[in-house]
């Protein structure tokens, strides 16, 4: 079932997303609700779908993030191809990169992603698979990892670069994920969560971008470096993992960071599986970008002035 959250006659609501068609979940007020009600919601969520009550046409509604977490649990440095066309640090690639977004970094499918030159004038974006958590859980072994997964959506892990990447005069590189990464806008999220049984395998997923039409990603998920079982694990030493907590898994190659050898970038085409437009520089207000999801969907957002 693919979830949705929207906007309908004044009121959120959270439903399932049926082709052109949205069905309401009659007295589920969040998505975390429906997440921590468990198979008996589901059932309930199922029979509202088989009712056919309380079908509205999509494009009556206005699409919100499916889901607006307290935390987003995020990893980088997870495909080879990106490490390879940034400017890598000692440990990109060899343990989990380890970053957090907020609720306050979350907006909807074509919400606008505010460009404001004072915060970042080379802002990228990143076209990551996204856990949404179901059963909660700490400590949680790889190997039942999978087992705690309610579904899948779609994150935009929009990156200010030049507060991410920072040099010294003798070429030391680090980063600085706090403050690259968590900002306004930095989390578009959706457009609907697809649960489990819809993708059994999440290591085994085209994923895309195309920025005003232009492919410039394309890799598929099973070319993580840590796979989504083991980032659940990585992350749940940390943290209680409940209802409803994102967690986002790394982008392939063929950000703009790739063009940008002042920030020591070096453009490799991404893993060769497609031909990719290479970047003409950074994200500008007016841009389209298109996030695709093979299974869940294309996540679309437009870049605009402060
Ligand atoms: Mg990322």
């Amino acid at each position: 079932m693919k979830i949705v959250r929207f906007n309908a006659d004044g009121a959120t609501r959270v439903g399932a997303l049926d082709g052109d068609q949205v069905i309401e979940f009659p007295g589920v007020q969040s998505t975390q609700d429906l997440i921590a009600g468990g198979a008996a919601a589901m059932d309930a969520a199922r029979k509202a779908v088989a009712s056919g009550a309380g079908r509205r046409p999509l494009a009556s509604v206005k699409l919100l993030a499916p889901v607006v977490p307290a935390t987003i649990l995020c990893s980088g440095s997870n495909y080879t191809d990106h490490n390879k066309e940034k400017a890598n640090t000692p440990i990109s690639g060899k343990e989990p990169e380890f970053f957090v977004k907020t609720a306050d970094c979350v907006i909807g499918p074509g919400d606008t992603i505010v460009h404001d030159e004072r915060l970042a004038k080379k802002l990228d974006s990143e076209t990551e698979l996204a856990i949404v958590i179901g059963k909660p859980g700490r400590f949680i072994p790889v190997e039942r990892a999978l087992e705690h997964v309610f579904g899948y959506t779609i994150v935009n892990d929009v990156t200010a670069r030049d507060r991410q990447v920072r040099r010294n005069a003798q070429g030391f590189t680090w980063y600085e994920l706090g403050r690259g990464k968590a900002f306004d806008c930095s989390a578009p999220l959706g457009p609907c969560i697809v649960t489990t049984d819809e993708i059994p395998d999440p290591q085994a997923l085209r994923l895309r971008t195309r920025i005003n039409g232009d492919l410039r990603q394309s890799a598929s998920t099973g070319n993580m470096i840590f796979s989504c079982a083991q980032l659940i694990h990585f992350f749940s030493v940390n943290f209680t993992l409940r209802p409803g907590t994102v967690i986002i898994t790394g982008t392939p190659g063929g950000t703009a960071w790739s063009v940008d050898p002042e920030l020591g970038g070096k453009w490799v085409g991404g893993d060769g599986s497609e031909p990719l437009v290479p970047a003409k520089g950074y994200l500008k207000p007016g841009d389209t970008i298109e996030c695709e999801l093979e299974k869940i969907g294309v996540l679309r957002n437009v870049v605009g002035s402060a």
